[in-house]
């Protein structure tokens, strides 16, 4: 018998077995294992969490996928009695992979600042004259000086920490140079990255002013598992499992995008406006496949606005503000187990 016609059988056996057995609803199995589940409707898939670990299934899959690596086969998850049901084999194969895999605590261990722009790209430009002098100021100066005084905020608090930096000092990088940086980073295991570009604004509008932070809108799919990853038989799945992944840097990039923003509304939300949260698919935030943020500090073309940007003392609080937004999001994702608790 071939290997193929002898799954079949195996797989028809315990659906037929499946058919005749108890089934369990949703509730009382999260409640069981002590997990959380998060629904697509659209893929008609789940995540049930645990620790920082994760088991997908699909409806009526005859599979459940550990940590997008290791395939179980199952029943599969039906629907019924206004909830999932879940055999009794897929119950406790679940609960034997819960039990089986390490519980271990997930950390951020880099945090990568991008200060934008850099050598002969300026960014945005605004021309003042004060006393008589003309003096010009250069979105690609002020972000940089941000992001060296975050780095070192960061690597006083976070010893040890990674706290890298694409350019600290006035060069050029491509926008590929800067993902590929962020994206060739090693980590283990239970390792995450962060991921801040710091941007200044322009506008032809002299008035406005204020500061914003972005994230990745969700609608912008690509390929976040390395097909290599991936064992041969778990391809066909992959677009599913890239779907489900890139939520979950989406969820992260929104919960550090408005602690973010919280820290800036803190420290200077009395002196400029806060623009809000914004989804936008900048090609550098979209590139890195990692929780990743955009923030503008202010607008070089607002004459006020440019003068605070220049001072060190607004500028050192618009960066404490980004900091403790910073490290509000990473000490809750040590504290939850990577926000599952
Ligand atoms: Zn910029």
């Amino acid at each position: 018998m071939t290997r193929k016609k002898y799954c079949l059988i195996f797989l028809l056996n315990l659906y037929l077995f499946s058919l005749f057995s108890e089934q369990v609803e949703l509730n009382d199995l999260l409640k069981e294992i002590k997990a959380k589940m998060r629904w697509n409707p659209v893929t008609e898939t789940g995540i049930i969490e645990f620790s920082r670990n994760k088991l997908v299934f699909k409806l009526g899959a005859p599979w459940v996928l550990l940590n997008y690596r290791e395939l179980i086969p199952t029943s599969g998850v039906s629907r019924g009695h206004g909830t999932l049901l879940f055999p009794k084999d897929t119950v406790e194969k679940i609960k034997s992979a819960v039990y089986q895999e390490k519980i271990s605590s997930p950390r951020v261990a880099v945090i990568l600042i991008d200060p934008g722009h850099g050598g002969k790209d300026p960014g945005a430009i605004g021309t003042y004259k004060i006393d008589g002098k003309t003096v010009r100021i250069n979105e690609k100066d002020i972000v940089l000086k941000a992001g060296l005084m975050l780095q070192q905020m960061l690597s006083i608090k976070y010893p040890d920490k990674r706290i890298i930096i694409s350019r600290s000092d006035d060069t050029y990088l491509k926008l590929e140079e800067r993902t590929d940086l962020a994206n060739n980073i090693d980590l283990e295991e239970q390792e995450a990255i962060v991921f801040i570009s710091i941007h200044a604004n322009a506008s032809f509008n002299k008035k406005s002013k204020g500061f914003e932070v972005w994230y990745l809108p969700p609608e912008y799919r690509r390929d976040l598992l390395n097909p290599d990853s991936v064992e041969e038989e778990n391809k066909e799945i992959m677009p599913i499992l890239n779907i489900m992944l890139e939520e979950e840097y989406t969820i992260e990039s929104v919960i550090l995008a408005k602690e973010i923003m919280k820290g800036f509304e803190e420290e200077v939300g009395g002196i400029t406006e806060n623009r809000g949260i914004k989804e936008q698919s900048w090609f550098v935030v979209r590139k890195a496949y990692m929780p990743s943020v955009l923030v503008e500090l202010g607008f070089v073309t607002n004459k006020e606005e440019a003068m605070l940007l220049q001072d060190q003392g607004y500028l050192q609080r618009l960066i404490r503000g980004m900091y403790n937004g910073l490290c509000r999001f990473i000490d809750d994702f040590e504290n939850t187990k990577g926000f599952t608790e």
